[in-house]
Order: C-alpha cells, then structure tokens, then sequence
C-alpha cells in the first residue's frame, strides 16, 4: 500500500537491525565495525526488497544512507554467488554523476565488504585512463564509474559490460542535468536485458521519472522525503542584501564559532575561486573545489576539509556532488541557484547523518525570483533573518572583470578587497557605522524555535527583525 509520499508501507520492516534485512553475517559485522548500529529508513525499505530481486526506484537526497542501501544488497548477491573464472567479468555497474561521488562510492563499498571476497574498480576522467584499464585486465566484479570516461573505455573494446547484473544508476536527477543522459544510454545499451537495475533521483522531474520508466521493470518504490522537500533537521534562513555587501556577510557568519565547517556555494566557478580568495584574506581557511580543478587539487582540497584544515569550501554545484562530510555544520548560499533543485541538493550537504544543519542564503535584489521558485519548489517560507550592517566605505571594490589573476597588494593583509573593514579575524563581532557591537547575525546556528518565538526556524516569512 503507498502512503502520501508515495512508499510502499509493506516494504517497512518493524525491525531495526540489520541482521533482520536478511544481509549475509560478514556484511553485518562490516557495518558494526564501521559503527552502523541501526538502518537507515531508505536501508530498511530497499534492502530486503533489493535482496528479493526487485528493480528499484528510490526518492533519496544524500545524507540518507542511499549508498549503503543500494551496496549492501548488491554485495551480497556477489558474495553468494562468486565469480568462478579467474578473470571476472564485471558483474555490477554503479553510475554516479561526478569523480567525487564516484570515489566516495568506492570507498564505502570497500568499507561494507572488508570482509567478503570481491574486486571493484573505479573508472572516471580527468586522471590516466592506463591504471583503470590495468585494474579491467586485472578482472573486477564492481565497477563504479562516471559515464563520460566509462563510455569511452567500452568504446575502446578496453571494457565490458555483456556481464552486468546489477545496474545502479545515482543521482539520476544531476545526470541528466548534466547532459549525461546520451552517454547512459549508450552504457545501458551494452548492458545485458536481464538486470536487476537501481535508480536513485533526489528529485523526479518528467525527464527522470521518463528515464525511470525506461530502465525499470516493475519497479519497488522507496521514498525517505517526500518529492522535492527539503531535509527537515536543516534550519534555513535567507538574508536579503545587496550583491556588492554579501562578501562582508559571508565573512560575519563565517566568523561565528558556531560554524565549524561551511560549504559556500557560487554559481560560477570563477566567483567560487574570488571569494575563497577574499575569505583567506580575511583570515578564513577555505579553497575553492569546482570543474576547473584537477582531480588532485580537488582531493586535496577535500581531505583538508574533512580533516578539519581549512573552515570552509568554495563550491560550485556540480562540483559539491561528490562531497560527502558528515559534520557540515553551515551551507551557506553566497548565490541562489538559478535552478531550484540545485537548493534541495545544495542543502541537503549539511544535516548529515543523522546530525541536525544550518542552511542560510545571501539574496541579491535580482535574486528574488530564484527566492521565489525554490520557496515554490520546497513548499515552505524561508525565515528571513538581519544580515550585519554595512558602512558604505567597507564594501569591497567591485571584482575585475574576466579571469585575471588576483591583484597583488603590499598592504598588510593584502587588503585590497575590504578598504577598511574589520573581518573575521578579528574577535568581538563586526561594527556598527555607530560605533555600538553589532550583535551577530541571528541567522548562524540557531536551531528551530517554537511557533511563535522568533524570526528564525518557523515555516512562514517572518518580518525582518529590527536590531538592538
Ligand atoms: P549517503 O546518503 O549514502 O551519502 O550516506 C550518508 C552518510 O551516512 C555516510 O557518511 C554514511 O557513512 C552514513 N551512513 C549510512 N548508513 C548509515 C547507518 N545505517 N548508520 C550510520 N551511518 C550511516
């Protein structure tokens, strides 16, 4: 029976281990090693489902434990039924939009198998395509690929994929929205017909549900949100400034010791690569990580955030797909999306495994619109909350056009960017034009307050508060 968001209730097990979803002892104690004490929902609908043989389609964002969901069964099918030539044929493709999430999917994979036999492989572009092809030679049972680098493997009779019995397709949304959809169709036409396939979509437009249709046999639907809402552990707010002050915000609400560790997204790679510039020299670790970096700069970047290194990563959306850091405290919009799924997914980086997130937007006068339709998409308000007050004479000069290295100023500081202004650095807070403490903005780490209480948290537009 389907309840409201459309998942099958039958499918929910009353039980809350892992043992109980019928997934082979070695798996079990992977996941106890690794700290899994109890499914996630999507884990508990799709896993026993997925163990059964049934095609799958499920409605997850990340955060969800969707990897899991669609590995653990996949591996256990494997691990019950081991490859007898010496040298395997693949037998388990798993798509994913991005070389990060790819990366991400690997290591997760090798994490919840550490103790069944299996090889895997992960294929994607922008690095040497000789150690993939080495590692195919070599035989695998999982590969995890992007389609582009994939595609052109196969093509080069160098991959292949006549062997496929389990095809996961991830973040079908982000594939399309990237104009994979050619490239994973060209793949799905080398795949076997008789497959067992798993389709994963944060949201599902007409296209996804169309390719959905196309792939999918008798489909088991799981849905852990309802289509396109947004995670309800996150507590959003938006500030509405002008695009000329948002630098001088960011740097406030970074500087709160309540953020520990920020996602700042800009549409354009450019801007990402502008603004973590000014956040360093304002005295905020960050790096930007976007399409434009090479794979190593990207993974250096990442693993000095996940260690801790740096406060914040500049990103772009599609280059924030593959980032999976559970303690994400802040996601903070520098610019709105232009396509408001992008928010759900943008969003959806913080409140991570289990954990509850902050999630504020910076909105332009001619962002509104996009303001509009997320609002529209997401079905709720966001809170509208007091960014800092900003003198005239601290907003930054305005950014050089085109992509020109950054000017280079003997200035202390290398102040070439806020004349003036006092940043992050710099504890107590910013300052009023007044000379009084500006008090910090409400928007950073408040949690949900009741109905009623205040201008953060609630699902209405609430009226900008006015400030002490
Ligand atoms: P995903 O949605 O697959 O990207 O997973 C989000 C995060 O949740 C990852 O860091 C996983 O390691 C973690 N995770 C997945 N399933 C569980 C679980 N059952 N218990 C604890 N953590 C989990």
């Amino acid at each position: 029976m389907l309840n409201p968001n459309g998942v099958d209730e039958s499918n929910i097990l009353d039980s809350t281990n892992f043992d109980a979803l019928g997934l082979n002892q070695s798996l079990v104690r992977a996941l106890l090693e690794a700290g899994y004490t109890e499914p996630t929902p999507i884990q508990v609908q799709a896993i026993p489902k997925v163990i059964e043989g049934h095609d799958l389609l499920g409605i997850a964002q990340t955060g969800t434990g969707k990897t899991a969901a669609f590995s653990l069964p996949i591996l256990h099918h494997l691990n019950a039924k081991q490859s007898e030539s010496k040298a395997r044929h693949p037998r388990a493709l798993i798509l994913a939009p991005t070389r990060e999430l790819a990366i991400q999917i690997a290591d997760s994979i090798k994490l919840y198998g550490s103790h069944i036999a299996f090889k895997q492989t992960s294929i994607f572009g922008g690095v040497g395509q000789n150690p993939q092809v080495a590692a195919l030679k070599r035989g695998v049972d999982v590969i995890v690929a992007t389609p582009g680098r994939l595609l052109d493997l196969v093509n080069q009779g160098l991959c292949h994929l006549g062997h496929i019995e389990y095809f996961v397709l991830d973040e079908a949304d982000r594939m399309l929205d990237m104009g994979f959809i050619h490239d994973v169709k060209k793949i799905v036409a080398k795949l076997p017909r008789k497959r067992q396939t798993l389709f994963f979509s944060a949201t599902m437009p007409k296209s996804v549900s169309a390719l959905a249709g196309e792939l999918l046999y008798k489909p088991v639907n799981v849905s852990v949100t309802a289509q396109a809402t947004t995670v309800d552990r996150i507590d959003q707010s938006v500030i509405f400034t002008p695009q000329n002050h948002k630098l001088l915000q960011l740097v406030n609400l970074l500087s709160h010791d309540s953020v520990t560790s920020a996602i700042v997204f800009t549409r354009t790679k450019h801007r990402a690569n502008r603004v973590s510039l000014a956040l360093n020299k304002a005295g905020i670790s960050s790096e930007p990580i976007h399409g434009n970096k090479s794979q190593g700069a990207r993974q250096r970047a990442l693993g000095a955030f996940k260690a801790g290194d740096i406060k914040a990563l500049v990103a772009t959306d599609i280059a924030a797909r593959g980032i999976d850091v559970d303690a994400v405290s802040h996601v903070i919009n520098f610019e709105l999306p232009n396509v408001s799924e992008d928010y759900v997914h943008r969003i959806g980086r913080t409140a991570r495994a289990g954990a509850s997130g902050n999630a504020i937007s910076l909105c332009a006068p001619d962002e509104r619109a996009y303001l509009k339709s997320i609002e529209k998409l997401i079905k709720l308000s966001i809170s509208v909350v007091k960014g800092i007050e900003v003198r005239d004479e601290d907003v930054p000069l305005p950014e050089p056009r085109g992509p020109r290295p950054p000017r280079r100023s003997n200035r202390p500081g290398g102040g070439r960017g806020f004349r003036g202004a006092k940043l992050s650095g710099e504890k107590g807070g910013r300052r009023k034009s007044d000379g009084q403490k500006q008090k910090p903005a409400s928007a950073v780490g408040q949690k949900k307050r009741p109905a009623g209480s205040g201008n953060a948290g609630g699902r209405r537009r609430s009226q900008v508060p006015k400030t002490a």
